[in-house]
């Protein structure tokens, strides 16, 4: 029998009967004839929710203990679906990260798996049981619980995918699929049929929530399709890119032309005039991750460093702050207040046209870029983060809706 793994999202595990809900898809899919692999994420905003406990105990929770207190999250969820599945006849038995096989690095709070050795869950499904996974969640060579950073549970699904050899991964959510921007903030976005790895990753790296980005890179490696659906929608059909969107190799593009638009709002902007290594060596000591990264020493006095930090895996922020004080004085700086905007599309930089026609649009509407950046698949600015959702449906008006209005 082929295996097929479904992952499902917090809202979607929100309350018993979304939980109910679940299980009949769960059976459904079972009927169909195929092996079932579930990950489920915490129920609805269990993870904020301890996450905001632990900062009142304290402004620098530990790491590792962070990592124990979040994993516990996906565990309720799995057991409770476990429970679900049973009470509707099926044979489920649910595991943790751990249980599952999920090997990861040593690093809490933002781990990468390394490896799955997925034996229980194939015994498992040997015995024709369905397996519930806790997503989020693994352990380390050391035997400590560790946890794959926010919206990690899309990946521990992509990895076990990926591991079992199965047929496809889906993503069930509260939104029926990737869309040209996020459809709460641009309500005229559209859903889009079949992406490339590589746009994906870029969008999902940029802030679209829908798909973790790490989750993309595993399937590009392995490549394993992911079908991102609706939990409340109907289960794959002939041709799952018409009421959800397939991630895959090989998919049709237009090159130069934006797919989507992404953003994120909760980024700090780390500037220095300080020893890149020596800023480096202190980051990654604090486990902070960055991305953009750019250093320059060209007028020959010091290194000009400046990062993007994204305040979603950072807990220890007032820390690292007095951290970069005491070492630098302030000459290394966390930027608040900013924001940050991308339009996405393969070759969209092979000249500069969407630079230059984003950077009119921000300052005709009032919205001065105070950063850029660029990659083959990528422009973001960086803006006041008062003007992030104004600046998506600008630029979603101009470069998708504008470029090529929908069909009637
Ligand atoms: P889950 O709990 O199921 O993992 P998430 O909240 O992580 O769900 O992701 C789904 C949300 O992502 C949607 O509710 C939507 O508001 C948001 N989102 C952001 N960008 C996009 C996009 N481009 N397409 C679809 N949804 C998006
Ligand atoms: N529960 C975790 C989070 O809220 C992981 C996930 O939902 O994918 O980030
Ligand atoms: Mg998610």
């Amino acid at each position: 029998m082929s295996i097929v793994v479904q992952k499902y999202g917090g809202t979607s595990v929100a309350d018993a009967t979304r939980i109910r809900q679940v299980a009949e898809r769960v059976m459904r899919t079972r009927r169909e004839g195929h092996d079932v692999v579930v990950v489920v994420s915490a129920m609805g905003h269990t993870t904020d929710e301890l996450l905001a406990l632990a900062k009142q105990i304290s402004p620098n929770p530990e790491r590792r203990e962070l990592d124990m207190l979040l994993s516990a999250g996906e565990r309720i969820a799995m057991a409770l679906l476990s429970i679900a599945i049973r009470e509707l006849g099926g044979d489920a038995i649910s595991f943790t990260g751990s249980q599952s096989g999920i090997i990861t690095n040593d690093r809490h709070i933002d781990a990468r798996i390394i490896e799955v050795r997925p034996f229980r869950v194939q015994d498992e499904l040997a015995r024709g049981r369905v397996v519930v996974v806790a997503g989020y969640q693994g352990v380390s060579y050391r035997r400590e619980v560790t946890t794959l950073g926010r919206g990690g549970s899309d990946t521990t699904a992509v990895a076990m995918a990926a591991a079992l050899g199965a047929e496809w991964c889906e993503i069930c959510s509260d939104v029926d699929g990737v869309y040209t921007a996020d459809p709460r903030v641009v309500p005229d976005a559209r859903r889009i049929g079949v992406l490339s790895y590589e746009e994906t990753q870029e969008l999902a790296e940029s802030g679209a929530k829908v798909l973790n980005a790490q989750a993309v890179e595993f399937a590009k490696q392995s490549g394993i399709a992911i079908y991102a659906r609706a939990t409340g929608g109907p289960l794959p059909g002939a041709d799952p890119s018409s009421d959800g969107t397939v991630v895959r190799r090989h998919a049709p593009r237009t090159p130069g032309s934006v797919v989507g638009v992404a953003s994120e709002r909760d980024v700090l902007v780390l500037q220095a005039s300080a020893d890149a290594d020596r800023l480096l060596e202190i980051l990654d000591m604090r486990s902070v991750a960055g991305k953009q990264l750019h250093v320059a020493s060209y007028a020959g006095d010091g290194d000009q460093v400046t990062m993007i930090v994204s305040r979603e895996n950072l807990h220890d922020e007032p820390r690292v702050r007095a951290e970069l004080d005491r070492t630098f004085g302030g000459k290394a700086q966390l930027l608040d207040g900013l924001g940050a905007v991308s339009v996405v599309g393969a070759g969209i930089n092979a000249n500069y046209l969407t630079v230059r026609r984003g950077n009119g649009a921000l300052r005709e509407a009032g919205v001065a870029p105070q950063g850029l950046a660029t990659s083959s698949f990528r422009t973001t600015w960086l803006i006041d983060r008062a003007k992030v959702d104004d600046a998506v449906r600008l630029l979603h008006e101009m470069f998708i809706a504008r470029e090529s209005p929908p069909v009637p």
